[in-house]
């Protein structure tokens, strides 16, 4: 259901959507200038609103970063409190959607990290450790993908080469113009 919410003095056009799969209420950026608010079913949309009206730092913050087109000014924005608060929810959408993506790369890994580093979106480690930035829960559905085939695609080739991005781009061809958005990997 679209609804206006009004955070100060914008008003931001937004999107409820329940989803029977998910666990928990996620804000996603739409490309349109509006929000996609999804939540599960046992939660009610009112609720989702509340949420949606809580984190409104991070929603008018976003606003910003839409405009300049650069993603990698949401690093080093939040902190600490807003890391405890969320790390769990970004640890679900990691291991669900790495799930997925790795049925196309099928590759090992061993743990996954969340923590709240100023400076990168994600690492890797040659244990097959995957880390990623809490803040990945606040990037647009497109960038999440593109930063977890990234760090999947180190597991198998270590650098930068040909090969590596000749992997990234079997789940996404367009990957230059999202690693432009969002640098710092
Ligand atoms: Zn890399």
């Amino acid at each position: 259901m679209k609804k206006k919410i009004e955070l100060g003095e914008h008003q931001i056009e937004c999107v409820f959507k329940k989803n029977k799969l998910s666990k928990g209420i996620k804000i996603t950026l739409k490309n349109s200038h509006d929000f996609l608010v999804t939540y599960p079913w046992f939660i009610s949309q009112k609720k989702a609103e509340k949420f949606f009206i809580k984190n409104k730092d991070w929603v008018l913050k976003n606003l910003e970063v839409l405009k300049s087109n650069d993603f990698s000014n949401l690093l080093g924005w939040g902190g600490r409190r807003d890391y405890l608060k969320n790390k769990e929810r970004a640890r679900d959408l990691v291991r669900e959607r790495v799930a997925e993506i790795n049925q196309t790369y099928n590759l090992t890994i061993n743990k996954i990290a969340i923590r709240d580093q100023k400076t990168r979106w994600g690492s890797c480690s040659s244990k097959n450790n995957l880390n990623f930035n809490y803040r990945i829960l606040f990037l647009p559905d497109d960038l999440v993908d593109y930063l977890i085939v990234h760090e999947l695609c180190h597991l198998r080739e270590m650098n930068h080469s040909r090969k590596f991005w000749e992997l990234v781009a079997l789940r996404i061809p367009n990957y230059r113009q999202k690693s432009k958005k969002l640098k710092n990997l």
